[in-house]
């Protein structure tokens, strides 16, 4: 494994990670549907399992090279309830994988927007969340987009 990884400050919030459900919206752009964007990730999955080693699975493609508008780097966990990257500090004892390679402080603008909001506010907007009951792939078009933010902005002028 030959890296210029190394440890890394970035920022996320807790949306990036509502309960449990791992948000991959800036993992990409202009997303292809469901169907094609989870092909494209199980790909990936597969590929991690025979590739093994995560640096030379990163280096296998450029950041620019997406499938379907999604990172190649995306894969799902074992039992395939979740969406992570491999290359996340939280997934290698806090060795960071992503440097070089992605902007991995980019926040959306839903993102921006909750960490400005009170308390009050932002339970509020957690409450929409999970009273949409989306999956992993809705739940991060909806922010990629900023679906969720522009309904609950109209509900709370
Ligand atoms: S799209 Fe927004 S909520 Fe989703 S991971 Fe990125 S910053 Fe976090």
């Amino acid at each position: 494994m030959a890296q210029d990884s190394h440890q890394s400050s970035y920022t996320y919030t807790v949306l990036c990670r509502l309960d449990n459900k791992s948000c991959f919206g800036c993992c990409g752009r202009r997303f292809g549907s469901k169907e094609k964007v989870l092909a494209v990730i199980e790909k990936s999955t597969q590929e991690l399992i025979q590739i093994k080693d995560r640096w030379d699975f990163r280096m296998r493609a450029k950041p620019s090279d997406l499938h379907e508008g999604t990172c190649r780097n995306l894969v799902f966990d074992q039992k395939k309830e979740k969406v992570f990257c491999p290359l996340h500090p939280l997934q290698n004892n806090g060795v960071d994988l992503r440097v070089g390679h992605c902007d991995f402080n980019f926040l959306c603008t839903t993102a921006k927007k909750f960490e400005t909001w009170n308390r009050e506010k932002q339970q509020s907007f957690i409450q929409l969340l999970r009273s949409k009951n989306v999956d992993v792939y809705e739940y991060s078009m909806g922010m990629d987009k900023d679906l969720f933010l522009k309904e609950f902005e109209q509900a709370n002028p």
